[in-house]
């Protein structure tokens, strides 16, 4: 389609243009630096190192020599990483869209190193028991826990984990919570709650988002969103949100992504006996010097399918956009809120085209406005 051809679209500014365009090439540095770390591990055998010195202060124990080997692993990865979160620490200031603290930075930092730390433990001890249990079959077992796992974790995010980085509390406002009813009502379902997200503590961002599953399903709002925008551009956010829950977004995603990890966990399995069996790079299945190797699957997988992904999240996000227009009395709140969201968050509003293809998960701005319009126009 060449309709941008055809119509002028409004220029973002330098200003936004610089931003984004740094962001990237830090997603890009941050990616390659990760492939490196993964290539150096196995090429040059340090990753046998790592896993004698882990067996020696285990005192030869399996399964604890598993999890030094992993804290190992983690921190430095995350040391090597760490001068590219600070500059993305700094970059945020730079551009006016933070308020965060440097010792609340890195209180977050250590945090969040603690929580994969755990989950990292889970997940690998899970694989190794299973590599030295059951050879054999594994990758199937260890995709049907790890699917299981996933589900949990997406139920448990936001009452156990969300809360470790930001308050939230049940949403005050009365007029909002009657909208949010009456949309509902028309929906014929029922989101358990609408929380304020106290993101201004840290960030001058607006977001919103749904999140959970079951009985923790809820829509969270940034209070940098409710204290900034008019009633009626916050209903048509929350509408947008309430699409995703009508076309069960967040399931449909947990599918797509058990389709994936399935071909991922089968695809380890394959390079795994090729490198042992046929290579001779490991001794065994079960020597978790391996670790590198199916971390790099899993990367270069997720590498190429982010294109997919990334099509498949705008098609959603494309359809929540059209049950906002159905569900709400007029499209300029959503049009004037799409507006007032880019300047905010300094998002590209008409990023180029492959840009848009492989980073975004949103369709662009430019797009949503003018599928509200469209919209308008036809009905
Ligand atoms: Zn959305």
């Amino acid at each position: 389609m060449s309709e941008t051809a055809t119509i002028p679209l409004p220029a973002d500014s330098a200003e936004s243009r610089r931003y984004n365009r740094i962001k990237r090439w830090m997603g890009v540095s941050d990616f390659a630096l990760g492939l490196v770390f993964l290539i150096v591990l196995l090429a040059l055998g340090w990753t046998g190192m790592l896993r004698d010195l882990a067996y020696r202060e285990a005192s030869q124990n399996y399964s604890l020599a598993v999890f030094l080997y992993v804290s190992m692993l983690m921190l430095i990865s995350k040391a090597i990483g760490l001068p590219l979160d600070y500059y993305g620490f700094r970059l945020e200031h730079r551009f006016h869209l933070s308020n965060q603290r440097l010792r609340s930075w890195l209180w977050d930092e250590l945090k969040s190193l603690l929580i994969g730390l755990v989950l990292a433990t889970i997940v690998v001890e899970l694989v190794y028991l299973l590599l030295r249990q059951v050879p054999q079959h594994w990758w199937l077992i260890a995709w049907a826990v790890f699917l299981g796992f996933m589900v949990l974790l997406a139920q448990l995010a936001p009452v156990l984990l969300f809360p470790i980085f930001y308050k939230f509390e049940p949403l005050e406002n009365e007029e909002l919570k009657r909208r949010l009813i009456v949309l509902s009502e028309r929906a014929g379902t029922r989101v358990r709650g609408v929380y304020r997200w106290h993101l201004s503590e840290k960030s001058k961002k607006a977001n919103a988002a749904l999140t959970g599953l079951g009985a923790t399903r809820r829509i969270i709002l940034a209070d940098t969103l409710l204290d900034n925008y008019s009633n009626d551009e916050i209903e048509a956010v929350l509408a947008h949100e309430l699409g995703h829950h009508v076309h069960r977004h967040i399931l449909k995603s947990i599918f797509v992504q058990a389709a994936i990890t399935f071909f991922g966990f089968w695809l380890a399995n394959e390079v795994l006996r090729y490198a042992v069996d046929r290579r001779h790079l490991f001794e065994t299945m079960a020597d978790f010097a391996n670790l590198p190797l199916l971390i790099l699957v899993s990367t270069i997988l997720s590498f190429l399918l982010m294109p997919a992904l990334n099509a498949y999240s705008r098609f959603n996000e494309r359809q929540a956009d059209r049950y906002c227009f159905e569900s709400v009395a007029s499209v300029e709140p959503f049009i004037s809120s799409m507006n007032k969201l880019a300047e905010q968050n300094l998002a590209e509003k008409t990023p180029s085209r492959w840009v848009e293809w492989f980073f975004h998960s949103h369709p662009a701005i430019t797009k949503r406005v003018a599928a509200a319009e469209g919209w308008a126009r036809a009905h």
